[in-house]
């Protein structure tokens, strides 16, 4: 290689090192829901979050391995990862009211399936009793919706949008 070559290459070399790292459009996607979630919190549920993101970090760096989320936290990065995905017909509401921050926090019962336990209006999934017989006999923890009021059972958001199109 010449030396206006070389000089060439380190020139190129030294302008694509200045270069802003390329980050993955999913995962801008997930971390931009992952603040704009993280803003709707308490101070105190959005400190659970921080603490345990970076427990979490530091757990995999220290020892190679999977930390053990709560499920606040499995809630949370849930709600992340359908917010990054593009959108359904219905869209669920990216929101985690401090109701269900509370629940999820205090309950060892409570765990959250998409549709078992949801809002007929908003279609919010909410945490029921931990349950292993049929999933249409689950017992819903919330009997109204702490977004907006609407009630809450077994894909109550499919079912009423059967009814709604069905007067239509
Ligand atoms: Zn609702």
């Amino acid at each position: 290689m010449g030396l206006e070559q070389r000089v060439e290459r380190l020139e190129q070399l030294a302008a694509e090192s200045t270069e802003e790292p390329e980050i993955d459009p999913w995962w801008q996607a997930y971390y931009d829901a992952f603040d704009a979630l993280l803003r709707t919190l308490s101070a105190e549920h959005a400190g659970l979050i921080i603490a345990e993101e970076e427990a979490k970090f530091a757990h995999y760096e220290r020892t190679g391995e999977l930390y053990r989320t709560s499920k606040l936290y499995d809630r949370f990065h849930s709600l992340c990862i359908a917010q990054a995905q593009p959108q359904e017909r219905h869209p669920r509401p990216f929101a985690l009211p401090p109701a269900v921050c509370d629940v999820l926090i205090e309950d060892p019962e409570a765990e959250v399936m998409q549709g078992w336990s949801e809002c007929e209006d908003c279609r919010l999934s909410l945490p029921h009793k931990k349950w292993a017989g049929p999933p249409h006999k689950v017992e819903s923890i919330f009997d109204t919706c702490p977004l907006c009021g609407g009630r809450v059972g077994y894909y109550f958001f499919s079912i009423k949008e059967q009814q709604r199109s069905r007067v239509m």
